[in-house]
């Protein structure tokens, strides 16, 4: 019996220090001290031995059990403390590494173009309107003096939703919705998201206008050249020429294209301005008594302009910018240049 229990022991001690892990130490606090374990079959055969022999035996297998036990504890904890620095040691953060600095997006050249007009023109008196993208026939044709057989109405060039539900295919429809709400004066721009059925490098099905309306007595042509020519030396530069063309709009008369002195030569004349020396950037004219009948308003009482402008237009002349479905792959590298 004492033999059986110092091999034990001796046992005990080598597996436990040569164990690795603490998976294998608990198997081996299993295999001896278990209720299955071998000590614990050892000391159920006490009873079998002699009086005499019972206590010292007794006093053996006790410290044979402390033993082991102790042992397997103080590995334990060891094989604890070191999975705890081996897990501080991989999650150790480096102070000293430099920082990864968070991106920062940029303004769109539209947005910012957006804004750079509105800002120019709230300097002039106006404010902002807004207005519905999917409109009512009459708000975007009707009211503004499109004939129902003009071509715009056409399948080709404007989405219909249903009846008479379209998505709108320029701002001017909030000039009317402006007018209906108030009595002159108005002074409002109108910047918005517009749709047509076109797609190449210079369109999109899906574009951006500002649209201007001013309506007072007696606002005439000549404020009408006036705002616009502050308005472009503005934003492309002081003394950049500006030219009015006869032009047809439905709900201007008379009406006009305006044209910008090339931004790129300089009236030169180059690819770009397909060498006229001129940059065509905004429609405009004086608004039609017959819109004015649409919306209650006396055109024998009051007068006014409206013009219109497509704001990616507008960014391609600023920016130099060739092709116009830049603006729209939102390709990060492009849209960080701005
Ligand atoms: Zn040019």
């Amino acid at each position: 019996m004492q033999k059986k229990l110092e091999q034990l022991r001796n046992d005990a001690l080598k597996a436990i220090a040569s164990a690795s892990g603490e998976e294998q130490l608990q198997g081996i606090r299993v295999r001896l001290l278990g209720r299955k374990g071998e000590l614990t079959a050892l000391m159920k055969g006490l009873g079998a031995l002699s009086p005499e022999e019972r206590p010292s035996i007794g006093q053996l297998v006790n410290s044979v059990r402390d033993n082991i036990e102790s042992t397997l504890e103080a590995a334990l904890n060891a094989e604890l403390e070191r999975v705890k620095c081996e897990r501080l040691q991989s999650e150790k953060i480096d102070v000293t590494l430099p920082g990864r600095n968070a991106q920062v997006g940029t303004k769109h050249p539209v947005s910012l173009v957006v804004e750079e007009v509105c800002e120019i023109f709230a300097g002039l008196g106006f404010s902002v309107a807004e207005g519905p993208e999917i409109e009512h026939d009459w708000y975007n044709f009707e009211a503004l003096n499109f004939p129902p057989e003009h071509p715009a109405r056409d399948m080709q060039d404007t989405f219909f939703v249903e009846n008479d539900l379209l998505l709108r295919t320029h701002t001017s429809p909030v000039q009317i919705r402006t007018m209906l709400k108030q009595k002159p004066p108005v002074r409002i721009i109108a910047p918005g998201t517009v749709y047509r059925c076109d797609s190449d490098a210079t369109h999109s099905p899906m574009f951006h206008q500002i649209e201007g309306l001013m309506v007072d007595k007696g606002v005439s042509f000549g404020d009408l050249k006036g705002i616009l020519t502050v308005f472009t030396n503005q934003l492309f530069g002081q003394n950049t020429g500006v030219r009015l063309r006869p032009s047809f709009f439905p709900f201007t008369e008379p009406s006009a294209e305006v044209d910008i002195a090339c931004v790129i030569c300089g009236g030169k004349g180059c690819r770009v301005c397909k060498n006229s020396g001129w940059l065509e950037i905004l429609g405009a004219g004086m608004v039609d008594p017959e819109v004015y009948r649409h919306v209650n308003y006396d055109p024998e009482d009051i007068s006014g302009f409206a013009f219109g402008m497509g704001i990616e237009r507008i960014a391609m002349l600023k920016y130099g910018i060739n092709d116009m479905r830049l603006l729209f792959e939102n390709d990060v590298r492009f849209l960080r240049q701005f």
